[in-house]
């Protein structure tokens, strides 16, 4: 147990105590049973684009591939896509922002456990020589909009959900709780899935914290991986090119199976509880 689920521990034990004369045992979610892939883009929305190549099917590419081995290695895991062809999520009258809404919608309701969003990364410049990964995590001017995504949803955060009430401020306090440790455990899994692309040789920028509408609205951990730069000539050749999108894959998949393991490592936790 490290120092921040300590803390968290500590801090749902206090909840516990604070929520006696309840007659009720709250049981917090641990295990990681459904992620989410979104593939950036689709459809009327190509994305950025290289001479020769779409951000749109690069990222369907290598969605799938992540997909396939969450399917092939982590058997107990399901594993859900915002889209899985050349469309444009949720239909084509809806506005970009609509479908990322749409995209994240889609994710809680189906209560994923993960959300992992596939984009590529440009600047304006042709044939430019910037070249790298980067890994984002939702930024702290969206903690509102997270905290009421997570308000809504409820049930990713208890396994008895209808012990939560969005009128108690003791759920709002646990929610807000949440939003934090949601924040925590993305930066685990940014961590792992950048560390993947640093020993695969790739130019690695890191991970950053940015104001993002399709981490924002989700009710869960989640990230956005820029895989690299398609106006940038050789990395537009290597994300289309077989190994260097089954690469791009296995760093992603090797940080969800990581994430997975910490995050399961420990009992399930009492949030609230009042013996009888
Ligand atoms: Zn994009």
């Amino acid at each position: 147990m490290n120092v921040n689920n300590s803390l968290t521990y500590i801090f749902l034990v206090f909840i516990g105590f604070f929520m006696l004369g309840q007659s009720n045992t709250l049981y917090a979610k641990k295990k990681i049973r459904k992620v989410m892939i979104d593939a950036g883009h689709g459809g009327k929305d190509p994305g950025c684009h290289g001479t020769y190549s779409y951000e749109k099917d690069i990222t369907l590419s290598v969605g799938k591939k992540v997909g396939q081995m969450i399917q092939d290695n982590l058997k107990d895991v399901k594993v859900m896509y915002t889209r899985t062809d050349d469309h444009f999520a949720g239909g084509d009258h809806l506005s970009i922002k609509e479908s990322l809404l749409y995209r994240t919608e889609l994710a809680n309701k189906e209560k994923a456990d993960l959300y992992i969003s596939i984009h590529v990364n440009s600047t304006p410049r042709k044939n430019s020589p910037v070249k790298g990964t980067l890994v984002l995590v939702c930024g702290p001017t969206r903690v509102d909009e997270k905290q009421e995504a997570i308000g809504f949803h409820t049930d990713n955060i208890a396994e008895n959900e209808e012990l939560l009430s969005p009128s108690d401020p003791a759920t709002q306090i646990i929610v807000a709780q949440y939003s934090q440790a949601f924040l925590t455990q993305s930066i685990v899994l940014a961590s792992k899935i950048n560390d993947g692309f640093v020993s695969q040789g790739r130019v690695a920028e890191g991970i950053r914290q940015q104001s993002l509408q399709v981490l924002a609205s989700s009710a869960m951990p989640g990230v956005l991986v820029e895989i690299g730069y398609l106006n940038n000539a050789e990395e537009e050749n290597y994300l289309n090119s077989e190994s260097g999108q089954q690469e791009v894959a296995s760093s992603i998949f090797n940080g969800i199976r990581f994430y997975k393991e910490e995050a399961e490592k420990e009992t399930v936790q009492i949030i609230k509880e009042r013996g009888n």
